[in-house]
């Protein structure tokens, strides 16, 4: 089994062989206040009820599983047998999705204009991350969407940043000239390692180190706002 590719329309002619994989939280929106918080606290709740135990000690095993396999839901599902589809529709639970995070006001108009195929590539759930993007006015200007359950490869779970998806994701897609852009540096590094360009969206408040860029990884951009110079 591959990496499935959700189309949401049929690209338009003379699109070209670029691809925009565009992360969603805090890349194309600003999650990081409400939002990413509070799936902490669901999944934190989540381990503490299933797991039975403490709430201090579900919160370090939550963090644990995602140092160590990149997300809480791959540890879970390895350790514990979890469903991931139970998991994640009880860890992502929102009332009103737009109005608990922001964006700049121009990324829609900056998406639009991206000469390429535009991708969502997120390791949230399909449901969240296509609400969030109806929210904020992103979703007519992306032609498809990769969530974490379209990253199964051979029967197993290979969200971002695993080795073996970015081949798979290449095959996928058809397409030669890749461009990841996401907030996540481990991600970028990786696929620049598999021929991707990338571009590292700085997460806001943090100081940018300029050894953080002797890697792979050579763009950097403080806003999605600034994505047209590196269109
Ligand atoms: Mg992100």
């Amino acid at each position: 089994m591959a990496v499935q590719i959700q189309w949401l329309r049929r690209p338009t002619a003379g699109l070209g062989q670029r691809v925009y994989l565009l992360d969603l939280d805090n890349t194309l929106h600003m999650a990081g206040h409400h939002i990413l918080p509070e799936i902490n606290r669901q999944m934190t709740q989540y381990l503490a009820h299933h797991l039975n135990m403490p709430e201090a000690q579900a919160s370090s095993l939550r963090t644990h599983y995602w140092l160590k396999y990149g997300a809480t839901l791959l540890g879970m599902m390895r350790h514990h047998g979890t469903d991931p589809h139970h998991f994640l529709a009880n860890t992502h639970r929102f009332e009103r999705l737009g109005g608990l995070s922001t964006r700049h006001g121009s990324v829609p108009a900056r998406l639009a204009r991206l000469p390429g195929l535009r991708v969502l590539l997120t390791n949230a759930p399909r449901a969240y991350a296509l609400e969030v993007c109806k929210a904020h006015g992103l979703y007519r200007h992306l032609h498809a969407v990769v969530a974490i359950e379209d990253m199964v490869i051979h029967r197993q779970w290979r969200p971002k940043p695993a080795n073996i998806l970015w081949p798979h994701l290449k095959k996928a897609l058809r397409r030669r000239l890749l461009t990841l852009v996401d907030d996540t540096h481990g991600h970028l590094r990786q696929a620049a390692l598999h021929g991707y360009q990338t571009t590292w969206i700085t997460p806001p408040g943090i100081r940018f180190a300029s050894r953080s860029l002797r890697g792979p990884v050579r763009h950097r951009i403080r806003h999605f706002d600034h994505i047209r110079a590196l269109a």
